[in-house]
This record gives C-alpha cells, sequence and structure tokens, in this order.
C-alpha cells in the first residue's frame, strides 16, 4: 500500500501505458511510484472516458505529472480531455529510449524514467495549499 504523500501534498502519475516499450515503461514506472508512495497511479483511461470521480480526484491533486511513452502523447490528450491542466509531464522516448512495438522492457530504463519522474514532481510548485490530511 502506498505511503500518504501528504506532507508535500497530493501527487498524481498518469501513465499512457500505450502497447510499445516505451508505454510499459511508462506504466512500470509509474507501479513503482506508487509503491514507493512518490505519487499515486491513476487510470489515465478513466480520464480519457471522463469517469467521473476519477476526473475529480486528480482535478483535486496538488501535483499532477502525466507520463507518456512518446510524443503522440496519448496521457497528455486524455489528461486535456478532461479538463486537466497544470500537470508537469515526461517522455519516455525523450530521455534516450527508442520505441519499439516490443515488451521486454530494461530494468535500467525503468529505473531513469522513475528518477525523472521523481526530480521533475520534486521541482515542480504545487498547484494548491493542503495536503490531503489536513
Ligand atoms: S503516447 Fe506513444 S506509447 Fe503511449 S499510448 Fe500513445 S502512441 Fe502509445
Amino acid at each position: 500500500m502506498a505511503k500518504c504523500s501528504c506532507a508535500g501534498g497530493v501527487k498524481v502519475v498518469l501513465p499512457c501505458s500505450g502497447s510499445a516499450n516505451v508505454g510499459q515503461i511508462a506504466n512500470e514506472a509509474a507501479k513503482r511510484l506508487d509503491i514507493e508512495g512518490t505519487a499515486k497511479f491513476f487510470c489515465t483511461a478513466g480520464l480519457g472516458g471522463h469517469v467521473s470521480g476519477m476526473v475529480a480526484s486528480v482535478k483535486g491533486a496538488d501535483k499532477v505529472l502525466v507520463l507518456d511513452g512518446c510524443p503522440v502523447g496519448c496521457a497528455r490528450k486524455c489528461a486535456e480531455e478532461a479538463g486537466i491542466s497544470g500537470f508537469e509531464r515526461v517522455v519516455v522516448s525523450e530521455l534516450g529510449i527508442e520505441k519499439k512495438h516490443e515488451f521486454n522492457i530494461a530494468e535500467a530504463d525503468i529505473q531513469k524514467v522513475v528518477a525523472q519522474c521523481r526530480a521533475t514532481l520534486s521541482a515542480s510548485g504545487a498547484k494548491k495549499g493542503a495536503g490531503c490530511c489536513g
């Protein structure tokens, strides 16, 4: 179970989880960020599908990180379609990882993306003030 990240506000990560190595690296990185308590992994498809509770939860977060596999930007488009703004963004293929339609993902690439996500979240300013525990 993820730790509460209240001290730094509620942080959310939205991976594209796409059908390519870079999409699956994004998905794996989001899982690890959630498990370590850095950011809650939310269902990006739920935003694209306008699931009202999910949209409200993400809009209520202090920091939102969109994690796309490639420049097509499907996670970004889902977030924008749901009316989410002011988010940070990391694109896996812009970190020196070539996009391929395969699912053999390297541990070193996952760790590189996780590190970039941590750095991006810690460098960004909070959208709102209070944390989730008051
Ligand atoms: S951003 Fe790229 S990898 Fe991710 S779902 Fe879209 S096309 Fe696939």
